[in-house]
This record gives structure tokens, C-alpha cells and sequence, in this order.
């Protein structure tokens, strides 16, 4: 059957053509489908032969609430939703002052293997479609009853690796009968999948561009982060580059300080380097220690050195403050925990 909630109100209204349907009911679907309801049936405003004969055509996939997590110190709230073919996937709501983000999943799992990430452990299981993405901001925020207004592809999974079913989520929830997020308000982050850097810039899309990059030289960064090698830091910094000159769009480079790894004075300097190159502006962010994995962040004083070099290079920095430190907020580590508890 065909998944109705990941069609744009056009492909929906072609679909209804050819059932012999007015093209006005696509708008009613859409919207409906927007307010979360879990069958045809529930679209009061549709006859009943009508109902019926969708029912028979399409399927709605909707998400089951498996756990919350509150956070006790500043209200993050982590989800985790069971897909409909029994996979889980988690969705965090952070309560900032700009307004309330949802940072969402990409993949059940990812296949990029970064040394220091809890959400690569089990490797990619699959995509998510873009109906499931949606459903992660929809179903937040008809559970939190929060309005969210920032969206960031910052959960499990590599968006790029996604690239075709992001997109089609993008244009959904941006759509002004939907959810209608504006694009402005939305980030996309990779880990550097640079063949598909000339892609997104085409797609003319005005988000926020966020590179994982984590290490400024080749030796650490493939250490680290397998996606680097075969493609290496300077053609990573030249696609980010085109991408800048391409679309006007300012690239953010987060950058997890490592203790020991990829913290030192050098790192800073050639860092600030990169960033100036591209009008990066640089994200840091303190490590968060996951059980499986050996690294540690930094320490306040290797931070604080790094934080100087960058700014007395001209670069612009900033700390990402740490929310939801108690609910495991980050990375794939509530997904790992409960289903390590389910086998
Ligand atoms: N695959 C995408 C998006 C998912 S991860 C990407 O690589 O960008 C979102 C961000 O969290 C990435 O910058 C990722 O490198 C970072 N991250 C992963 N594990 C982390 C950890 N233990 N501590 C801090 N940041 C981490």
C-alpha cells in the first residue's frame, strides 16, 4: 500500500484524479493527516465510500510512544517511537529561548561508524521515510504540547545517506498547510558526505548547513570518523567552500572536544584556519561521554585555551550549552539502552 503521509497536497490530489475524486479533498486529507489521525475513518469531512476506498488504497503510518524521559534540570524531553515495523527511533524537544527545537532522527541506526558515537554501535538498520521523520516533529508536538518552531537532523542517522526520503520530509514540513516550518528554522547535519554537497546547494533550500567536522587533519579525522578517508579534510573544506559561494549560506562546523585527541593548540589553530576559509562559524561542543566508547571531553582548561586561539585567530565561536545531560539526550544511547533490555 502507499504511504499517503509522505505525498506532497499535489502528488495527493493526482492520486485522488484518478480515483475520480475533486482535487479540493487533497487539501482536507493533508491537513488532516497533519493533525495526526490515525486512519481515514477519523476524516470526518470525507463520505464514506470515500474513506473507504483510501483506506483500501493507502496507508497512514503513525508512531507509538515506547518512553518518555523529562529532564529534571531543564525540561528536555526525550522520546523514543516505535516505527511500524517494530524498529524504535528517538526524537528530543529542547526548550530554548528562540523557541522550542526538535532534533530528530534520519536512519533507524547509521552506517558511518564515528568512533565516539552511540548511534553507529549496531550499524544502519534502515531509512527512515519521510512520513516517519514527520511524524517525529508532529507526534512531539502533539505529545509535549509544545509549539516547536526549529527542527534540527541531528539524531540517530546521516541525513545525506537519506538524501531523497530528507528531502521529501523537508518539503513537507515545510508546507504552508502543514506543519510550515520555515526552512530558515531548520538544520541539516553531516558528517561530510561531500558527493552530495552540489545536490543540496541545487535544491535552493535556505537552511543551515552544520558539518560534523571534529578534527581539522587528516590523521585525526580518519581516525576518528571512518567517513573521512577516501575523501579527506581539504576536499571536505573545498565542498564547504562552493557550497558557502554557491548558496550565500554560512556553514556551521561543530566540533566535540575530545580530551587527548583533538584538543590541542595545533587543532585550534588549523581549525580557525578552515573557518575563515568558509566563514564557518564554529560550534563546540563539550564530548558526551558514551559507556562504550573510550573518549572523554576535554577539560575546562584545554576548552578554555582552544576557545582563545580560535577567537584570537578571528574565528567565530561558540560553547553549545548541554541540555537533557540526565535522559540521555544524545546520540542513539536511549535506543541502544532499551533495546538492549528488550532482547
Ligand atoms: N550524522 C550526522 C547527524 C547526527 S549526529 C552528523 O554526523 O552530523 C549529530 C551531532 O552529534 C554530530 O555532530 C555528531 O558528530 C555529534 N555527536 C555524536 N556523538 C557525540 C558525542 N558522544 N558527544 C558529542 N557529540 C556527539
Amino acid at each position: 500500500m502507499t504511504d499517503i503521509k509522505s505525498m506532497l497536497p499535489g502528488e495527493i490530489e493526482a492520486a485522488l484524479r484518478e480515483l475520480g475524486e475533486p482535487k479540493y479533498r487533497a487539501g482536507q486529507i493533508f491537513q488532516w493527516l497533519s493533525r495526526g489521525v490515525r486512519s481515514f475513518e477519523e476524516m470526518t469531512n470525507l463520505s464514506k465510500p470515500l474513506r473507504e476506498k483510501l483506506s483500501s488504497e493507502f496507508e497512514i503510518p503513525s508512531l507509538t510512544m515506547l518512553r518518555k524521559q523529562v529532564s529534571k534540570l531543564d525540561g528536555t524531553i526525550k522520546y523514543l517511537w516505535e516505527l511500524p515495523d517494530g524498529n524504535a527511533v528517538e526524537t528530543v524537544v529542547m526548550r530554548y529561548h528562540h523557541g522550542n527545537t526538535v532534533c530528530i532522527s534520519s536512519q533507524v541506526g547509521c552506517r558511518q561508524g564515528c568512533a565516539f558515537c552511540a548511534s553507529t554501535i549496531g550499524g544502519l538498520i534502515r531509512n527512515l521515510r519521510p512520513s516517519e521523520m514527520l511524524e517525529e516533529v508532529l507526534s512531539s508536538e502533539r505529545e509535549s504540547g509544545l509549539k516547536i518552531s526549529n527542527i534540527v537532523l541531528m539524531g540517530i542517522g546521516e541525513p545525506l545517506d537519506n538524501y531523497d526520503n530528507v528531502m521529501r520530509f523537508l518539503r513537507l514540513v515545510n508546507h504552508p498547510d502543514g506543519a510550515n516550518i520555515g526552512m530558515r528554522h531548520i538544520s541539516l547535519s553531516t558528517c561530510g558526505l561531500i558527493e552530495r554537497f552540489e545536490d543540496l546547494a541545487a535544491e535552493d533550500l535556505p537552511l543551515t548547513l552544520s558539518v560534523s567536522l571534529h578534527a581539522p587533519d587528516d590523521e585525526t579525522r580518519s581516525k576518528i570518523m571512518p567517513a573521512n578517508r577516501g575523501r579527506g579534510v581539504e576536499a571536505l573544506i573545498a565542498a564547504c567552500e562552493k557550497y558557502y559561494q554557491t548558496t550565500g549560506r554560512r556553514i556551521s562546523f561543530e566540533y566535540a572536544m575530545i580530551d587527548g585527541v583533538n584538543d590541542t593548540p595545533e587543532h585550534a589553530r588549523l581549525l580557525a584556519r578552515h573557518a575563515r576559509r568558509v566563514s564557518a562559524h564554529v560550534n563546540l561542543i563539550p564530548l558526551n561521554h558514551v559507556e562504550e566508547r573510550p573518549f572523554q571531553p576535554s577539560t575546562p582548561e584545554h576548552l578554555k585555551q582552544f576557545i582563545r586561539i580560535l577567537t584570537d585567530a578571528g574565528a567565530n565561536v561558540t560553547v553549545r550549552r548541554t541540555l537533557g545531560g540526565d535522559v540521555d539526550a544524545s546520540c542513539g544511547q536511549l535506543r541502544k539502552k532499551v533495546a538492549e533490555n528488550r532482547a
